[in-house]
């Protein structure tokens, strides 16, 4: 198993990170999103991030260079005939994933791996919906990509040694360290970070702080970078609710229960940055 060009569907904050790392280490990548704009902004965006880099002395002129020729993007799946690996970041739903999945079956070669960046879905139960479950894995980056050092690794059950070692390979050669999870609900990192966000909300529900209180408590009490209702906006509400609800239809128990001024804040449209409006403005 060699991968030399990947396909990376969804061209969203993960879907353009993913991209980003992706080219810098030389991958030849094909970045795709159904929406025009979408795909527009995340190019622009992977431009904006490397060139920060450049001035911040991460990468130089001419990796960045390098870098923008290997991505080219398109808004559908044709062209993706020579791809070794296909990583799907479209939104943190099981029906949409499965269909691209589906789509791109007809467009890929019979040995492509497929990887889902999903947070928090069954990686098994994606990788039965496909017809290449061994060859099927979890790569979870972290948000911001080009910054964050981690990858989590998640096997499905009939996910074969040769793709955890391939998989693996993959995520160390774009710099990152990868932590191995087993395939639950929400795996590692969202089964603890997701829960203390729904705290937080829960507490701005209850009256027991402002959101400026309980963010700077958590930062300045507690030595996190980010205050976990503006972790919430980054993250966008949308994936928070969708996680929250996997936890809890996953293990059934009240303590996963989502928060009620999460749901509402969704179903205002106020997912956070991306839309400019969350528990913050933007
Ligand atoms: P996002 O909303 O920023 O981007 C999703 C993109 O998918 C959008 O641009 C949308 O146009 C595109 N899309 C929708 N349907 C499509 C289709 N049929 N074909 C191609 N593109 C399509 O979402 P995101 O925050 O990038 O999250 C993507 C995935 O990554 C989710 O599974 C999420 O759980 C996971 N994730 C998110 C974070 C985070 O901090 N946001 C961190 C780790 C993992």
């Amino acid at each position: 198993m060699k991968i030399e060009q990947v396909a990376v569907v969804g061209a969203g904050q993960m879907g353009n990170g993913i991209a980003h790392v992706s080219a810098l280490a030389g991958y030849k990548v094909i970045l795709i999103d159904v929406n025009q704009d979408a795909l527009d902004n995340g190019l622009a965006a992977i431009e904006k991030n490397m060139a920060r880099q450049v001035s911040k002395d991460k990468i130089s002129q001419a990796d960045m260079d390098v870098a923008l020729t290997n991505i080219v993007g398109h808004t559908n799946m044709a062209g993706l005939g020579d791809i070794d690996l296909l990583i799907e970041a479209v939104a943190e739903n099981f029906e949409l994933k499965v269909k691209i999945f589906n789509e791109a079956q007809s467009h890929v070669k019979a040995d492509c791996l497929f990887a889902s960046n999903t947070s928090s879905l069954s990686i098994t139960k994606l990788a039965t919906a496909t017809d290449r479950a061994e060859r099927f894995i979890g790569l979870h980056f972290m948000n911001p990509v080009p910054m964050m050092k981690l990858v989590e690794l998640i096997s499905g059950l009939a996910t074969s040694d040769e793709m955890f070692g391939t998989s693996k390979k993959f995520a160390e050669s774009l710099g990152k360290t990868v932590a191995t999870a087993e395939d639950f609900p929400g795996f590692i990192a969202n089964r603890i970070l997701m829960p203390m966000i729904n705290e937080a909300i829960y507490t701005l529900y209850e009256g027991v702080g402002s959101a400026e209180a309980i963010d700077t408590v958590m930062k300045l009490g507690m030595a996190h970078k980010m205050g976990p209702l503006e972790l919430a906006d980054y993250i966008g509400l949308d994936t928070c609710l969708a996680i929250m609800n996997v936890l809890h239809d996953g293990f059934g128990d009240g303590k996963y229960r989502a928060c009620p001024l999460l749901v509402k804040y969704v179903d205002a449209g106020w997912l956070g940055v991306k839309t400019g409006h969350g528990f913050y403005n933007y």
